[in-house]
């Protein structure tokens, strides 16, 4: 009678065992230095490096996915409206880098479709939810969309704006730095992997990042 019970505890014990491991281990995966822009798996990270090491990006995934670049591709920035082309089809694109979109932005993004006389705009929106988009012709890549769409890049490293920071690492090596698989940004011993010392930027400086996005941002418009 009571051995139904004892392998019905065991069982139990192993699966929650198991379970527990499995979810520190995906932690601490998530905090591991991202070697590859495919790695990053948090939109995080495309709110924090600025529009043009965004839009570079951008530009990179574009060319990956056989996309050609005539002109300026994104809508509205200059007088004469480039595209990015594929298989016969012409593509605007729009970048929303300050604020999750709104229905009204998603109205407008169809107005300047077909002002842009594109089959498509391509908006991109570095948060992790976008209202849908009830015209064909405007597509949002938002949230893990978004992040799949960049995974293209394999063998492009991250692109991070560099944090003051005076300390080094106990080694004595400068700390550089990087950014996680969850899409935050990390200070990193300059000798990574040799040395694996890691630490969160402090509150202070994590400050003067956003400070640093703000003011890149301030150059333009928002498309
Ligand atoms: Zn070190």
């Amino acid at each position: 009678m009571w051995i139904p019970v004892l392998l019905f505890t065991l069982w139990t014990v192993v699966f929650f065992s198991a379970r527990y491991a499995f979810l520190r281990w995906r932690r601490w995966r998530y905090q591991q230095p991202a070697r590859y822009i495919n790695e990053i798996r948090g939109i995080e990270y495309y709110r924090n490096i600025g529009r043009e090491q965004f839009e570079r990006l951008v530009q990179q995934t574009l060319k990956a996915g056989g996309y050609t670049i005539f002109g300026e591709p994104y809508v509205g920035r200059s007088l004469q409206q480039g595209y990015a082309w594929k298989g016969g089809k012409k593509y605007a694109l729009a970048h929303y880098p300050d604020n999750p979109l709104t229905l009204e932005d998603m109205e407008e993004l169809s107005r300047k479709q077909s002002r842009a006389r594109a089959d498509q705009v391509l908006v991109f929106s570095p948060f992790p939810r976008a209202p849908g988009s009830r015209h064909p012709g405007v597509e949002v890549l938002a949230g893990s969309k978004l992040v799949d769409w960049f995974s293209v890049l394999e063998n492009v490293r991250p692109p991070v704006t560099p944090l003051p920071d005076a300390e080094s690492c106990d080694c004595g090596a400068p700390m550089e730095t990087r950014v996680n698989r969850a899409g935050q940004y990390l200070l990193v011993c300059s000798r990574y992997p040799d040395c694996r010392q890691m630490r969160k930027p402090e509150a202070a400086v994590a400050g003067a990042q956003a400070g640093g996005g703000k003011k890149q941002e301030a150059g333009g418009r928002k498309q």
